[in-house]
């Protein structure tokens, strides 16, 4: 018979108020643009059982499981590419991306580019997209689940060169290569969803942004376009391809190379620093002046570390980035509904940036701006659902013990800190403090007690 000292009283009230309020915002209704997705399957299968995805108004989460849009298996439409929407609002081919190129195709850039513009100076997307090869092109990819057994398509691929297309992606991990219907299609799926955020690329996507504030969204799009985006092209080492080489940094690139006794066309990784040998491929970027080369495997998100989806990269600072983790620099990003905050004013919480309304209960969606409320699991919650889902029960009374109420807990077991909750059920003695024991569920003060409560219970033995 154990007989333990009472626990310390918590007294700290384990509720928070909102630090950082400045003013409530009015509440918008919003309809949800599209209802891309509904009913996808959630791939952590294993942990969460989801009927399928149903997006709540607008937090980017699933309302039966609780897990993130693009954890979801999300089967988009064909014509339906969420890179192809990117890629053809951020480089301004919209029309002919969206309706073009709605069938599986590839998209080569036209030379009507501006030439004062910014991009012409850049790799221009020469993706393909539904890309088919027969397996002897690409020998790895032979027991990869495909519809047809001699055939195997890319959901992406870089360029239309067969020869590259598989050297290429022979250079990735399996389950990064967007072989269609295997693992690495949908990570593209995932990695285009989390990299390229539609809200952050274009007005009509960003739900969240006032109206005071679309202009400077507008400029952000104007910037990224013009300055900021790229799609890194796949090449081999040493092989010249189309005559970007014209310039200064070029000339000085191959006098380093000379200088490490690197042969014309050598170079090393950007990443890794490991020297790339002619006939190696690697992934080019000639941003503005510079040009940098990376070994596929290598060509990642400066802040994620993710492979860049479809070599599409955002350049900051002489450094490659996602479209996230580019914009994540320039703006805070509202921890509810994920889109960036451009108000000068917003909610800063739980070391997360918040839009006044999307600082709100994670189960019934009450505005928490200045109001009390407490966290789980990163997630700020009223006092009425934190009371409802999560407060303990008291073992004496049965009732709930408030987040600003008094508590004792011992092994799990948890009580008001009150006299008339933690007694000696046989001389109601106030145990706070005190030694006690505890035996099916009921305090005691002494094996005299004990003895005591035993002779006047014959039916409930301690
Ligand atoms: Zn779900
Ligand atoms: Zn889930
Ligand atoms: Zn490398
Ligand atoms: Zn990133
Ligand atoms: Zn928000
Ligand atoms: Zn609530
Ligand atoms: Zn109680
Ligand atoms: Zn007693």
């Amino acid at each position: 018979m154990a007989e333990v000292t009472s626990p310390v009283v918590d007294d700290k009230p384990c509720f928070k108020t909102n630090p950082g309020i400045f003013k409530l915002g009015l509440a918008r209704q919003h309809i949800l643009a599209h209802d891309i997705g509904q009913g996808s399957q959630c791939r952590n299968e294993s942990t969460c059982k989801c009927e399928g995805l149903d997006l709540h108004f607008w937090r980017k989460m699933c309302k039966n499981c609780g897990c993130r849009m693009d954890e979801h298996d999300v089967v988009l439409p064909n014509e339906f590419d969420h890179a192809q929407i990117v890629i053809g609002r951020l480089f301004g081919v919209k029309e002919h991306f969206e309706k073009v190129l709605t069938k599986p195709g590839m998209y080569k850039p036209t030379d009507q580019n501006d030439e004062n513009n910014m991009m012409s100076r850049r790799s221009q997307p020469t993706a393909v997209y539904n890309y088919k090869m027969s397996s002897s092109d690409s020998e790895s990819e032979k027991d990869a689940p495909t519809i047809k057994k001699d055939k195997v398509q890319y959901a992406w691929a870089p360029l239309p060169d067969k020869d590259l297309v598989s050297r290429y992606m022979k250079c990735l991990p399996e389950d990064e290569r967007p072989l269609v219907g295997s693992k690495g299609e949908q990570n593209r799926k995932s990695r285009l969803q989390f990299q390229l955020p539609l809200y952050d690329c274009n007005v009509e996507d960003a739900r969240f942004v006032e109206e005071k504030d679309v202009k400077t969204l507008q400029k952000f799009v104007e910037n990224v376009r013009n300055n900021v985006i790229g799609v890194g092209r796949v090449v081999e080492i040493g092989k010249d391809s189309d005559n970007y080489g014209d310039d200064s940094n070029d000339f000085e690139k191959s006098m380093n190379a000379a200088l490490k006794g690197l042969q014309v066309g050598e170079t090393d990784c950007k990443d890794c620093s490991k020297i790339m040998k002619n006939g190696e491929i690697g992934v080019e970027c000639h941003h503005h002046t510079k040009t940098d080369t990376y070994h596929p495997n290598c060509f990642r998100c400066e802040t994620c570390r993710q492979l860049l989806v479809d070599n599409i990269y955002f350049f900051y600072k002489n450094k490659y980035y996602c479209g996230r983790h580019y914009a994540d620099q320039l703006y805070p990003r509202c921890a509810g509904c994920d889109e960036l905050i451009f108000a000068n004013e917003y909610t800063f919480a739980e070391e997360k940036s918040w839009h006044f309304d999307h600082f709100a209960c994670f189960k019934c969606d009450f505005k928490l701006g200045g109001s009390r409320y407490m966290t789980r699991d990163e997630n700020p919650f009223c006092l009425d659902c934190y009371m409802k889902h999560y407060a303990k029960t008291c073992d004496t009374c049965q009732a709930k013990i408030g987040p600003d109420e008094k508590r004792l807990n011992y092994n799990e077991i948890h009580w008001h800190a009150e006299e008339k909750c933690f007694q000696c059920v046989q001389c109601h003695s106030n145990l706070i403090g005190k030694k006690f024991i505890l035996k099916n569920h009921k305090l005691l003060c002494s094996s005299q007690c004990k003895a005591n409560y035993n002779s006047s219970h014959p039916d409930d033995q301690l």
